[in-house]
C-alpha cells in the first residue's frame, strides 16, 4: 500500500511572510483603537453626564414653606432591602413646627455602603421627603465617613 502523501513544509520564505502580515494585522489594529473615540474621561476634569434615570445619594426634600416633608412614618426604613435606613420619629417640640405635621423625623440616617440604590426608598415614601440624586462622588476615610446624617440630607449635594 503506497504511504500517504507528506504535507507540505512550508519553507523559510512562507514563515516570513506569514510574521510579517501578522504583524502588520496587529500594528494596524494598535494604529486603529489609538485614534478610535474614548468611551473614558480624564476624571475629575471632566465628568460625564449619568443616564437620566440615575439614581445616586439621597437627600431630604423641604415644602416650599421651608419645613421638612419628612413625617418620620418609617416607610422608607421598612421597605429597604439593605436595611440602610434608620429613622428616629418624633413629636414636634412644643410650639415648633419642624414638618408639615406634628410628628417628624428627630433623626435619620442612610447607610451609603449598605444602600444599593433600588430606589425603593424613595417609591414608599408618601411625602415625596427622600429622593435620590444625581450625586455619586461617595467616598469617606472610614465607614462612618459613609452614614450620611439627616443635616447633611437636608443639604443635598451638587454635582461640580
Ligand atoms: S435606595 Fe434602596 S437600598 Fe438604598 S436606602 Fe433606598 S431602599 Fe434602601
Ligand atoms: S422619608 Fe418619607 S417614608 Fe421615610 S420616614 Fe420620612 S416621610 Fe416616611
Amino acid at each position: 500500500m503506497a504511504a500517504p502523501p507528506r504535507p507540505r513544509r512550508l519553507g523559510r520564505l512562507g514563515f516570513t511572510i506569514r510574521g510579517a502580515m501578522g504583524l502588520a494585522h496587529g500594528l494596524g489594529m494598535t494604529l486603529s483603537e489609538l485614534f478610535a473615540p474614548r468611551d473614558t474621561a480624564p476624571y475629575p476634569e471632566k465628568r460625564l453626564e449619568h443616564a437620566p434615570r440615575f439614581r445616586g445619594k439621597h437627600m431630604l426634600a423641604r415644602g416650599p414653606d421651608g419645613h421638612e416633608l419628612c413625617v418620620g412614618c418609617g416607610l422608607c426604613e421598612a421597605v429597604c432591602p439593605a436595611n440602610a435606613i434608620r429613622v428616629v420619629a418624633a413629636s414636634a417640640p412644643e410650639g415648633a413646627t419642624v414638618s408639615w405635621t406634628e410628628r417628624y423625623a428627630a433623626d435619620y440616617e442612610v447607610d451609603l455602603i449598605r444602600c444599593i440604590f433600588c430606589g425603593m426608598c424613595e417609591e414608599a415614601c408618601p411625602t415625596n421627603a427622600v429622593r435620590l440624586t444625581p450625586f455619586n462622588e461617595l467616598a469617606g476615610f472610614s465607614r462612618a465617613d459613609m452614614v450620611a446624617r439627616k443635616e447633611e440630607l437636608l443639604r443635598p449635594a451638587v454635582r461640580k
